[in-house]
């Protein structure tokens, strides 16, 4: 749905969403430089008004409190000269005794395209090595190495317009649903608009997106590739090809089919674990039509043949020539905001710049002329995992870390602690001064983050817009850039002299053109900016660019004139031999003592999926700053299917351990039958942070797809087994005392931020007083300023406690001793909300929390709608009283009628009422 702008009042300006590769475009209004009001913008053309919640909500995402304020060196404050100089020459030192790729910078695509050229420019044209590498590795180097390969440029052939303009559109390894919302939202209008718009769904879990899907594929993880090199075979043996565009545009037809041909459809349905019906008529649906779309991400690209995939992907479409048309294309979907940026400034180790190649002598001399710098690296160098194997083998000395957290993200975390432990020279960059991977920094840059950082970014369809910066920066926060030619210039570089983006962006601009002459669709000279004024207005704009007839400056779709960037100007189709996830038998899983006294706790092998939850991004560095967010998903889930939970002997909300190597992360089950027997599912975003032991990547081996160096970060086998809990210690206490609290003392925890306070879950295996005795710990901690009431059962060893800070509610501890494993979910957020809100606590609120009495206006389930805090419990009632749409449900009570992103869960609900109807008749 499209949001109004009506309610803007005062100065407003545009800026783009820190989150996801969607891009949408937002408005700001700003009061006295403060961002008050934030909506989509209806100018914007990745969203044209729309947001989704994570968008909706990222001014509650600004503010001091949790900022690095200013640069640090092994923990001591230190000015900017110190630091920078510091930087300066260690790297300097290292890079003379042991050579330039002796170093190595870990980038991201959180930067914007300003920072990424110029990290890029210093690692390869004045440190001259190749050892930059980005985060986008891991989500979308499979892609980028796919179009390549076909294409001879990582062009995405696509635009978001054809998610409407298409009749068939299969999703592919994507629940954009929760991931990409905001397309998923053009798609569902799309479909209401034209319900002939078939959707096909290739995903092993039932998602919020499947539930839209008219044939859903829910096949073998990691099989993706067979089924397209079946639908090749298919498309062949039907006599669908398309003869002239083949032989036209395209080499290597055959050498493809040659390895496709053997994979008939009942060969498909063996491999992908499908009925043979379904794959037959996905295949009818694909080549139904010409308006075929091919959408896929992190399902397809994290992967052990991620680029295999891509090209199994694109093969089709080559074959049946559904590409360069509205309507159609194999069209991959970035995860981060920025991750098109970095692809174009060429932040992959094994790149150069604008779309120019390392392993090309003349692209060499070509950026070193026009840089005019003293080297040029001149071959690829280490890609992220590539670079922790060197830091621990001693080969790269120092490393530079910029706005990713790769503790947390890399499989191996374990491993990758180790190499920055053993690293002599350790920097991060980054905007906050806690994660996982700042505990391991010798020095730390204070970094500007989303609204104070000023550049360009560039989303999924190749549209590159403005992030404004228009709030001042806390403390003593730098751009990235600055802070990285700041750098260069104290290592005595002298290419790094600019004022302000804006020369930047000029500077890469015609960069992007240099002797180009049509060869490569990435020039985006046309779009240089002369002034800081011509920057600051640039509006949204895609490539590749061309000059019409009339000698105008235009958008001009991909290959739509049938030329390729291939020497020869075709593209070309890749042999795939399919293969299914390099999996490895788990380390067998040390039992507790509670568990070798348990006979009942069966251990049981489980394949994991990971991905994300509707309201988190990644590392949840930003995301957990808006309490709203937190409530969708509050703690981290293992979705397992109920005859799993049965055989694990575990019911929802008990908790499972699993492990696959020596890390154990341990989840709360949520048994549903959205995931199939044996395998699971659990989200990427909690870290030690937010949890002890929840970690997705930790569970992963280091298995990297031989081309494009992405990381297999889809499927891991793990044993799983369930978590016998003798205590658990439920605690909420204020913001400022969570500060000074450890809560990583019991078997393992959990923290979830809210407004004005933070909760925490703390459990115990073992029987011991660990429990009781942190209880005392912190009564004694806070016992000068806090005064402490407490109520103890002796009969069912419950303890509930609160501390008072004058009149208001500083802490509540409840807890209790298990008996038979029966955890309880925390107390409910909104009413600690509320206690936690009041100036004055009132005796009644005080004998509730002690006797653990919840407001029944309290009790609503879980939160559906976080723009418009709808939960469970309304949207039942309002089902029960009538309502039997979405749309009923938006009259009555909001919920979905803000950014949307809620409407699947209501579409669900909507469902299962129905279903419960009809079984209720059945049985009269
Ligand atoms: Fe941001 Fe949501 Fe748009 Fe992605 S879809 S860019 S997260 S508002």
């Amino acid at each position: 749905m499209s949001a109004s702008n009506k309610g803007f009042y005062g100065e407003r300006k545009q800026t783009t969403c820190a989150y996801c590769g969607v891009g949408c475009g937002l408005d700001i209004e700003l009061h006295n430089g403060k961002a008050v009001k934030l909506q989509g913008a209806e100018s914007h053309p990745a969203n044209a008004g729309r947001t989704c919640v994570k968008g909706t909500h990222l001014l509650d995402t600004l503010g001091e409190q949790g900022r690095l304020l200013a640069p640090q060196i092994n923990e001591q404050t230190v000015s900017w000269n110190q630091a920078t100089e510091y930087v300066a020459e260690r790297f300097a030192q290292t890079i003379a005794q042991y050579g330039a790729d002796s170093v190595a910078f870990y980038v991201s695509g959180q930067l914007l395209t300003e920072d990424y050229y110029v990290a890029n420019k210093l690692m390869k044209g004045y440190i001259g090595s190749a050892n930059i590498d980005t985060n986008s590795r891991l989500c979308m180097s499979s892609a980028v190495a796919g179009y390549k390969r076909a294409f001879g440029e990582d062009v995405v052939p696509c635009d978001y317009r054809d998610l409407e303009q298409c009749d068939v559109i299969f999703l592919v390894g994507s629940n954009a649903a929760w991931t990409h919302p905001v397309l998923f939202q053009r798609l569902q209008l799309a479909k209401q608009n034209n319900p002939n718009l078939t959707i096909v769904v290739l995903d092993p879990r039932v998602t919020a997106t499947s539930e839209m899907a008219d044939l859903h594929l829910q096949l073998e993880p990691g099989s993706d590739a067979g089924f397209y090199n079946g639908l090749l075979a298919y498309i062949a043996c039907q006599g669908l090809i398309n003869n002239r565009f083949v032989s036209e545009h395209t080499d290597d037809l055959f050498a493809a089919l040659e390895k496709a041909i053997a994979w008939t459809p009942e060969k498909v349905a063996s491999f992908c674990q499908l009925p043979l019906e379904q794959v037959q008529q996905a295949f009818q649906l694909f080549t139904s039509t010409d308006k075929v779309v091919s959408f896929y991400s992190m399902g397809i690209n994290q992967s052990n043949s991620g680029v295999d995939k891509c090209n199994a992907i694109i093969n089709c479409h080559l074959a049946t020539a559904t590409l360069g048309k509205p309507g159609c294309g194999p069209f991959s979907i970035t995860g981060q905001p920025n991750a098109m940026g970095g692809r174009e400034v060429g932040g992959l180790s094994n790149q150069l710049t604008a779309h120019l190649d390392i392993d090309n002598a003349e692209h060499r001399s070509l950026v070193q002329n026009f840089w005019q710098s003293p080297v040029i690296a001149d071959k690829a160098g280490a890609s992220a995992t590539h670079i922790i194997d060197k830091m621990l083998s001693g080969k790269i000395k120092a490393i530079w870390i910029m706005a990713t957290n790769p503790v947390v993200s890399l499989p191996e975390g374990d491993k990758v602690i180790q190499a920055l432990q053993q690293c002599d020279l350790v920097v991060v960059s980054d905007c906050v001064d806690k994660n996982d991977t700042l505990a391991y920094a010798n020095v730390k840059f204070p970094a500007t983050g989303w609204l104070e950082k000023n550049g360009t970014v560039t989303n999924s369809e190749r549209c590159i817009s403005r992030q404004r910066g228009m709030i001042e920066a806390p403390g003593q926060a730098k751009h990235d850039w600055q802070i990285i030619c700041d750098v260069a210039k104290a290592m005595n570089f002298s290419g790094f002299d600019y004022q302000h983006p804006q020369q930047i962006f000029d500077e890469f601009c015609r960069l992007s053109g240099e002797k180009n002459q049509g060869q490569r669709l990435f020039d985006i000279s046309a779009m240089q900016c002369h002034s800081i004024e011509q920057y600051d207005t640039l509006k949204p704009q895609q490539w590749p660019l061309k000059t019409n007839k009339i000698g105008q400056l235009q958008y001009h779709r991909p290959f739509s004139d049938g030329r390729f960037s291939t020497t020869n100007g075709k593209a070309r189709f890749i042999a795939v031999t399919p293969v299914l996830p390099e999996l490895t038998a788990p380390q067998a899983a040390p039992r507790t003592k509670a568990q070798q006294d348990t006979p009942s706790t069966a251990q049981i092998s489980l394949l994991i999926n990971s991905g994300r939850v509707r309201d988190q991004w990644h590392t949840m560095t930003r995301t957990a700053r808006a309490h709203q967010l937190n409530r969708h998903t509050s703690s981290p889930q293992l979705s397992i299917h109920p005859t799993d939970a049965a055989r694990l002997n575990v019911d929802d909300g008990q908790f499972i351990a699993l492990t696959s190597r020596a890390e154990r992360v341990v989840l709360s089950a949520q048994i549903t039958s959205d995931v199939k027997p044996g395998q699971g599912f659990m989200p990427i975003h909690w870290n030690r942070q937010f949890a002890s032991h929840a970690n997705a990547a930790s569970l992963y081996r280091t298995v990297v797809d031989p081309v494009s160096a992405q990381p297999q970060s889809k499927q891991v086998l793990a044993h799983a087994s369930k978590v016998l809990v003798s205590a658990q210690l439920h605690i909420a206490m204020t913001t400022e005392l969570a500060e000074q609290f450890d809560a990583n003392r019991l078997s393992f925890s959990q923290r979830c931020p809210q407004q004005g306070f933070v909760q925490f879950s703390l459990y115990q295996e073992q029987q011991s007083d660990c429990a009781t005795e942190l209880i005392d710990s912190l009564q004694d901690q806070f016992k000068a300023q806090l005064k402490w009431l407490r109520l103890m059962s002796s009969a069912d060893g419950q303890q509930r406690l609160i501390a008072m800070h004058g009149d208001q509610l500083a802490i509540y501890v409840d807890y209790q001793t298990l008996d038979n494993n029966a955890v309880t979910a925390p107390p409910n957020s909104q009413w600690l909300s509320e206690l936690f809100a009041q100036n004055e606590l009132l005796n009644q609120h005080k004998t509730a929390l002690l006797t653990g009495q919840v407001g029944d206006k309290f009790v609503n389930g879980e939160q559906v709608c976080s723009c418009f805090n709808v939960y469970q419990k309304h949207i039942s009632q309002a089902i029960e009283q009538g309502a039997n749409t979405v749309q009923e449900l938006g009259e009555k009570l909001q919920c979905g009628t803000g950014c949307g992103s809620c409407k699947p869960e209501l579409s669900r609900m909507l469902a299962s009422a129905d279903t419960n109807l009809i079984a209720m008749e059945k049985c009269q």
